[in-house]
């Protein structure tokens, strides 16, 4: 195929989401791919991000460099992580261990982000490009509109913009309830110290040397969480609670100090890791709060002609169960099958369509089901702080997650492919 005759694919936004698809749709001859990032410079928020085995799975099936990505940016593979009660007459009981026959990795963002972008072209990869409105033309083609002024040409647009992005008021209409995320009533505060900082504020028995995993403690009311990253040289702890208070989607973070987080965790007894836990928090300078925020109200599509969205913009979801990074890799992977199927600009409805079809349901089930989980995790489920029934409870909730045979969301992304073209699998 004459490259004049590649179909042309725009990506809004370069964060794990559209980083992971640039990557991917690289590998395909018949794509002429950019990727458009409002920020000066492509960057990520945060020090962690968890890749459980599904996220790993779809990055083998993705393929090339980016398996290895995760790797060469200094992840830790987990032994587990370990569910363990923070407070009350249950302390220090372990509640499970998650994932210890299918293994997580955690890994700094920043530096996954890198690696995963360093195969893109510079060329194909646009910073401080702001998208405000894409414009319908003659024959299917689309010209996008940027903040400062300019114009681009692309036969399809994949919003890969976030959970505040442009492309998900294009596909579902201004008005549409399913426009904004909602508030889901929980915050988090981070802070990254030295593996021997940790381990003398947390004590040895909590952070074993050679033992390398995520512990995450089941408080009244909130929730700790700690786990090793860049190989092992560091720790990120993280504190997290349910509130009732008010947050604006203006105001998403909040500075918070030794006063809050004693007034909202003080009160837990017989806490083994409350005092080194909050001591480590506040010995970042720079503390804040975070407001969590996700889309209760599901999209009833992911695309709309040939303009489709992926990653948070699509489906934002809570931390609770690790697993919004890895929903974005699987995206990424079922629009490569289905981008290197199709052989026209006009099949690019088709793919969009067939992607929906797939990859919604699962998205969106994950959605519902991390909130649920956030709340058991901060003892306020219908159990409580009852270990066993607590145990039992959460027990299942990761099967489904991890449990995905990747090739089979291919293959029935495929099936809808055809199905959509009108032609048999
Ligand atoms: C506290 C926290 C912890 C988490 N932990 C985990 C975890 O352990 N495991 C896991 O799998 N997931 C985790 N997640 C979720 C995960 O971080 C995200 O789901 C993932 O990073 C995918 O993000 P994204 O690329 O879709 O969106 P984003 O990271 O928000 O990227 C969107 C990009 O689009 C750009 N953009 C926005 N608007 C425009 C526009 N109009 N034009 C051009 N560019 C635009 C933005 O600048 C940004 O760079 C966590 C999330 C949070 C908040």
């Amino acid at each position: 195929m004459a490259s004049t005759e590649k179909i042309r694919i725009a990506i809004i936004g370069g964060g794990l989401a559209g980083a992971t698809l640039i990557n991917a749709l690289l590998k395909l001859p018949h794509l002429q791919v950019n990727i458009f990032e409002s920020a000066p410079e492509f960057s990520e928020r945060g020090a962690a991000v968890g890749l459980s085995i599904n996220a790993q799975t779809a990055l083998a099936e993705i393929g090339g460099d980016i398996v290895g990505a995760p790797d060469k940016a200094g992840a830790v593979q987990m032994l587990s992580s370990r569910l363990l009660v923070a407070c009350g007459p249950d302390a220090g009981e372990v509640i499970f261990d998650l994932g210890a026959e299918k293994q997580g990795k955690q890994v700094h963002r920043a530096a996954l982000l890198a690696e995963i972008l360093k195969p893109v072209p510079k060329e194909q990869a646009h910073t401080s490009k702001k998208l405000l409105n894409i414009e319908e033309g003659a024959g299917g083609s689309l010209t996008l509109h940027f903040k400062d002024g300019t114009t681009f040409q692309t036969d399809a647009v994949i919003g890969a913009d976030g959970i505040h992005g442009y492309v998900r008021s294009y596909v579902l209409g201004a008005d549409h309830p399913a426009l904004k995320p909602t508030f889901a009533g929980f915050w988090d505060c981070g802070s990254v110290v030295s593996v021997e900082k940790a381990r003398t504020a947390l004590g040895e028995r909590w952070l074993r040397d050679g033992e390398e995993r995520q512990y995450g403690w089941l408080g009244d009311g909130g929730f700790f969480m700690y786990g090793m990253l860049d190989g092992g040289k560091n720790v990120q702890c993280v504190a997290s609670a349910l509130t009732d208070e008010e947050w604006s989607e203006d105001e998403w973070k909040r500075g918070i100090g030794r006063e809050k987080l004693e007034e909202i965790f003080g009160g837990w007894t017989n806490a083994p890791i409350k005092e080194g836990i909050i001591d480590i928090l506040v010995s970042n300078p720079d503390l804040r709060a975070f407001s969590q925020w996700h889309f209760s109200k599901d999209a009833p599509t992911f695309s709309k002609d040939r303009v489709c969205m992926m990653g948070d913009a699509a489906h934002a979801l809570t931390p609770w169960q690790g697993a919004g990074a890895g929903q974005a890799i699987e995206d990424a992977m079922v629009l490569q099958t289905v981008l290197g199927k199709i052989k026209t600009s006009s099949e690019l409805e088709a793919a969009f369509r067939a992607f929906d079809e797939v990859r919604r349901p699962r998205a969106q089930r994950i959605r519902a089901s991390s909130r649920e989980a956030g709340i058991t995790m901060c003892g306020r489920g219908e159990n409580g702080m009852n270990v066993e029934k607590v145990r039992e409870e959460l027990k299942s909730k990761w099967d489904f997650i991890f449990d995905q045979d990747q090739k089979e969301q291919n293959d029935n992304a495929v099936k809808a492919l055809l199905n959509s073209l009108g032609k048999d699998s």
